[in-house]
């Protein structure tokens, strides 16, 4: 059976100057995973090898490197999920899910999603709890805030404050409705989530996904990325990884609908670009998804300007972009 793997590092927009650093990167993780797929690995432990990979570049938000919320500190969001099929020996008849929220103070989120998975007989750990649980699996205290991100945030939330204060509100009450607005207007926040897809040779598929969410997001907001069927799906027909405005996406249950309609008939081509037209409709989203389908076919589509994304299928070569062209 083909094996195949894909990656994306976030749909938005890329600062000019930095496209090159992040195509060479998605191209970087998607052959890590690909040796260890060509090697006879599992989909699971290549999709988990290309996401740590992808967490420890700090130019993504995702591990070392996530963006900070309001107040001023990170909250990661992850979750794996592997289909039905046989993983390391053992036959599953169901897929297998693991996910964490809120962690704060941890360098590889996917790796605890995973062991949550593996370890426990829960699907997620949130917050405190997951942190404790990431420490009894031996993650060491880590700070992923790196100084870039630091700036950026006291650079936007200056801008935040003093356009609050211009519109003569108090904070407290203009938060929650001002924040939307405020991020439209400043379309560089978006980006850097990271994805991975993978299919093996027993035919097993495997997505992750890993993010700090966006910045200036409200303590305690939960994405699409942890929740399974919205940012991430796995099952015997297709399985993706989203991106963008996580909303829309939780919504739209947008991944869980692409394996559905891939199952129904469709191709994962026309499977991806529905589930886009209708988060277009919807509500004009800024979302992206990478996806693999049963035959071991990559594809992936964004109504961003950008989504840098790579793959490769088989013996193909890697293909690494910063978008797809229209
Ligand atoms: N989907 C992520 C979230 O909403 C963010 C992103 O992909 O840019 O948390």
């Amino acid at each position: 059976m083909t094996i195949s793997l894909i990656v994306h590092g976030g749909a938005g927009s890329w600062r000019p100057g930095s496209e090159s650093e992040a195509v060479a990167s998605m191209s970087a993780a998607v052959e890590v995973g690909r040796k260890m797929l060509a090697a006879g690995g599992s989909a699971l432990d290549a999709a988990l090898a290309s996401a740590v990979a992808l967490e420890d570049n700090p130019i993504f938000n995702a591990g070392t490197g996530a963006v900070l919320n309001l107040d001023g500190f990170v909250e990661m969001d992850a979750c794996i999920m592997v289909s039905p099929g046989e993983c390391a020996g053992e036959a599953f008849s169901t897929a297998r899910i693991g996910a964490v929220t809120g962690l704060q103070r941890v360098k590889n989120p996917i790796i605890v999603a995973k062991q949550v998975m593996e370890e426990t007989d829960h699907v997620m750990l949130t917050g405190d709890g997951a942190q404790r649980f990431a420490r009894v699996m031996g993650h060491a205290d880590y700070d992923p805030i790196t100084a870039d991100r630091r700036a950026d945030w006291q650079d936007k939330r200056a801008k935040l404050e003093s356009e609050l204060e211009l519109r003569g509100q108090p904070e407290t009450e203009s938060r929650q409705f001002k924040l939307r607005s405020f991020l439209k207007t400043h379309p560089e926040f978006a980006g850097g989530t990271i994805g991975v897809v993978a299919r093996d040779a027993q035919g097993v598929i495997c997505a992750a996904t890993s993010t700090g969410g966006y910045t200036m997001k409200l303590p305690g907001r939960v994405g699409d990325t942890p929740l399974p069927g919205c940012g991430t799906y796995a099952s015997l027909f297709a399985g993706s990884s989203a991106t963008g405005t996580g909303e829309y996406v939780i919504r739209s249950l947008a991944c869980r609908q692409i394996s559905d309609n891939v199952e129904r008939g469709m191709t994962l081509a026309q499977a991806v670009e529905a589930m886009l037209d209708q988060l277009g409709r919807d509500f004009d989203a800024d979302v992206g998804f990478i996806a693999i389908d049963a035959n071991g076919v990559p594809y992936g589509n964004h109504r961003t300007r950008d989504m840098p994304h790579a793959y490769f299928s088989g013996t193909s070569a890697i293909v690494a972009k910063m978008r797809v062209e229209k």
